[in-house]
């Protein structure tokens, strides 16, 4: 559907916990107050939803968190959406930590892609990080998913600190698209101070060549949405990678892997957004900067209203898509990362789901 500026929604981003086996810094550093099961969406009322928004023209969903693999039934919950007609594609974003024991079942469930998170190769880097030792199953999680052909991309936040070249260099050995991200001040993400994709990407060109701006016409977007989503088997120098994301992706010279940058902060893509994303708990979110949404989850445990229904599924659905409809049509115009005294979001990044 359009929104209130004309922009297509098609993307729907699900926070399936809140919970998470590593602590990043610049996400969840601390121990947090779990806020039990009962307030987190079971797998039904999360079909019920996507139902509703394919009936709102969502074709694509991704899985996130905290982190997604933590949540028993997770590859159950993946099926289910999968089989819901209209749902194009299904992807999920994972630290990784555990993907080695899913990724089989993932891929039989139908997930389409993952995009691991993997900020960098130093085990001692990624202890202090991450909170806790766990390169190791991260990387194996990453061959995991290449050995039965699951295509991964792997993302990697742009802080002061990163070493870009040896996660490139990694990449470009594996074969595998890699994508950089600002640092969004939302949450612990305030503290720390960002550099901008494109010094990163002059950074990249001292030492990988010049760089040229992948584009593409209006008319292939769709076409080369797909192809991306299997390029990790089948990438080559003169493929176009483009995904449905607002990454903008490069060629250096001396690499055959495309970089993508996602420049929330120095590159505002929000004229062409085209997502929306719903939490653990059920609250539909507009943009990524404020509180701005609606909670889902009061209306799909509110069925006493319904109960005079006839046909309460079929009540329920239409309850649903009225009030996204509604909610979606007012999504804001553009995110206020540069006045962050506007933001209204105080949730950590771990609750958003990024
Ligand atoms: N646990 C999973 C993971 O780490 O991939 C999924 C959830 S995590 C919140 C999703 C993505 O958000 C990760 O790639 C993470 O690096 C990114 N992220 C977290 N805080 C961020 C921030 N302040 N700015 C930009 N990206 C952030
Ligand atoms: Fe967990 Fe992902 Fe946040 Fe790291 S970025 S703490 S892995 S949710």
């Amino acid at each position: 559907m359009l929104d209130q500026y004309g922009r297509n929604i098609t993307y729907l981003r699900i926070s399936i916990t809140d919970r998470c086996n590593l602590r990043c810094k610049y996400c969840m550093p601390n121990e947090v107050t779990d806020v039990g099961m009962k307030n987190i969406l079971t797998f039904e009322e999360i079909w019920e939803i996507v139902r509703a928004g394919v009936s709102l023209g969502i074709t694509h969903v991704r899985i996130t968190g905290g982190e997604p693999l933590v949540r028993k039934g997770c590859v159950d919950l993946i099926r289910g959406i999968r089989a819901i007609p209209g749902v194009e594609t299904i992807t999920m974003t994972t630290n990784g930590v555990l993907l080695r024991t899913y990724a089989a079942s993932l891929k039989e469930a139908g997930l389409d892609g993952l995009n691991v998170s993997l900020d960098t190769l130093d085990f001692e880097e990624f202890a202090s990080l991450a909170g806790r030792q766990n390169l190791k199953e991260v990387l194996d999680g990453i061959q995991a998913a290449k050995e039965i052909g699951l295509p991964v991309k792997i993302n990697a936040v742009n802080r002061k600190e990163l070493n870009p070249i040896s996660l490139v260099l990694y990449a470009q050995q594996e074969k595998i698209p890699i994508r950089f991200i600002e640092m969004m001040p939302v949450g612990y993400g305030k503290q720390y101070v960002g550099r901008s994709n494109d010094e990163l990407r002059a950074c990249l060109e001292d030492e990988f060549g010049k760089s040229e701006m992948i584009t593409y016409q209006a008319n292939q977007k769709k076409q080369i949405s797909e192809q991306i989503s299997h390029m990790a088997q089948t990438l080559h120098t003169k493929e176009v990678p483009i995904g449905s994301g607002p990454a903008v992706y490069y060629r250096f010279s001396e690499l055959t892997i495309p970089v993508g940058f996602i420049s929330a902060i120095h590159g505002k893509f929000c004229e062409s957004c085209n997502r929306v994303r719903l939490t653990a708990q059920g609250y539909l979110k507009l943009c990524l900067c404020y509180d701005k949404g609606i909670d889902l989850r009061q209306i799909l445990r509110g069925e006493e209203a319904l109960r005079n229904e006839k046909n309460i599924q079929k009540a329920l659905n239409e309850k649903l898509t009225t009030a996204m409809r509604a909610a979606i049509y007012k999504k804001p115009a553009a995110h206020c990362f540069e006045h962050p005294e506007e933001m209204t979001e105080i949730n950590e990044m771990v609750k958003i789901g990024g």
